[in-house]
């Protein structure tokens, strides 16, 4: 059997906040590859790479779940984004090799395609409700089933702009405040425009990104009500899911949650007791393959359908790994879609294909995704790279931070 010879990383995109995780093998050419980018803590996570691979080094690498769980609990404390992060790395590379090993692509390893391609969401953004009509129009033109709508960025409808907002005179802040009244006024609206003009025929979601006061997202759920949305996302921070009952208590919106979950109880509650409708976790963050699967096992009993969380800071691996769940799992609800520029695509040979509204794996045994090494190093700026992004908070008039 193969052991585990080398486990390397690769820092890629312009500040290096793509990190792909290398497993390579004792047999000549056999390595895998496995996606453990995070936009804010990318030499935190390559680090966690580095001293995890210390109890992998010599393993059988075929035996992903034993290694999976040794990993889990080899640095006793665990979950956390960032060892999640890290383990989700090195557990999508295992999959990889398993499938090469096997000669087929790891959809069909998990019990093969219950669907002949992956219907994605397209994300519609606009600085107006017209705009955001146009962008819906749009997709609807290219296949696209299901749309996401946002006006502005996140928590978009809901800023008031300093002149208009009742700042206080130590004002924190220069920059548009947010205000929940203004969010729950705004976004019922913008769905009432686009239903009356664009109709039903369209499924619609929309991501609160947790910007609302739980009180308020019960609101919001409950005002969203006659415009059947597909689901809303993230309508409640992780440290409020408490609230979700009060939101099935109230209405029928649909709920799709989880992006922020680092600890597998967190899902136990809203699963078991059906408190939510999408289960949503970037399968890096949800630490792999193996994880996400049992997720999506546990999702299928109850009736919980599965939306892997992509998002713009995304690699094209993280993609693949969920395209190939997604294909294999009789729980799969929507697949977030994600876009990247040629160049990087270029990076990545063998990378998911969208089209019409539908993702497409490859029948490469493995994850059917490559590293042009070369070509993934050469899209960093290394100066760019040594400088983390910085956040900045949305905050409310009185300078207090909103969620996330
Ligand atoms: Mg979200």
């Amino acid at each position: 059997m193969p052991i585990i010879k080398q486990i390397k990383c690769i820092r890629s995109r312009h500040r290096g906040t793509w990190l792909i995780v290398k497993v390579i093998t004792d047999q000549p050419g056999l390595y895998g590859i496995g996606s453990a980018s995070d936009h804010w803590h990318a030499e935190t996570v390559l680090k966690a790479v580095e001293r995890l691979s210390v109890s992998l080094i010599g393993r059988d690498v075929s035996n992903i779940e034993d290694n999976w769980q040794l990993v889990h609990t080899s640095c006793y404390w665990r979950n956390g984004s960032i060892l999640n992060t890290a383990l989700g790395g090195i557990d999508m590379a295992l999959w990889d090799i398993k499938g090469k090993e096997a000669g087929m692509p790891v959809f069909r390893l998990l019990g093969g395609p219950c669907r002949s391609a992956v219907p994605v969401y397209g994300h519609a953004g606009g600085k107006d409700f017209e705009d955001l009509e146009d962008r819906v129009r749009q997709f609807i033109e290219s296949g696209y089933q299901v749309v996401r709508c946002q006006v502005g960025p996140y928590g978009g409808g809901g800023f008031i702009e300093p002149k208009q907002a009742r700042l206080p005179e130590n004002a924190w802040t220069d920059r548009a405040v947010f205000d929940d009244e203004a969010y729950l006024d705004t976004i019922p609206k913008m769905f009432e425009h686009l239903r009356t003009n664009i109709g039903f025929g369209v499924k619609l979601t929309h991501d609160v990104h947790e910007h609302l006061k739980p009180q308020n997202a019960v609101i919001l759920a409950k005002l969203l009500e006659p415009f059947r949305l597909f689901f809303v996302e993230d309508i409640l921070p992780p440290e409020h899911i408490q609230w979700f009952r009060k939101i099935r208590e109230q209405c029928t919106t649909p709920q799709a949650m989880g992006e922020l979950f680092v600890n597998p109880n967190e899902w136990m509650p809203l699963v078991t007791e059906r408190l939510i409708d999408f289960a949503r976790v970037r399968v890096s963050k949800g630490a792999g393959i193996t994880q996400c699967r049992k997720i999506a096992v546990l999702c299928e009993w109850f009736g919980i359908q599965t939306a892997w969380q992509e998002g713009a800071d995304n690699d094209p691996v993280n993609q693949m790994a969920a395209c190939h769940l997604d294909m294999a799992s009789s729980s799969f609800g929507i697949q977030e879609e994600n876009h990247f520029a040629d160049a990087e695509l270029d990076a990545f040979p063998g990378h998911a294909e969208i089209r019409g509204g539908y993702m497409y794996p490859n029948e490469t045994p493995g994850l059917g995704i490559d590293i042009d090494e070369e070509k993934a190093v050469a899209l960093m700026d290394s100066n760019a790279a040594g400088q983390p992004p910085r956040h900045e908070p949305d905050r409310r008039a009185d300078g207090s931070i909103v969620r996330p």
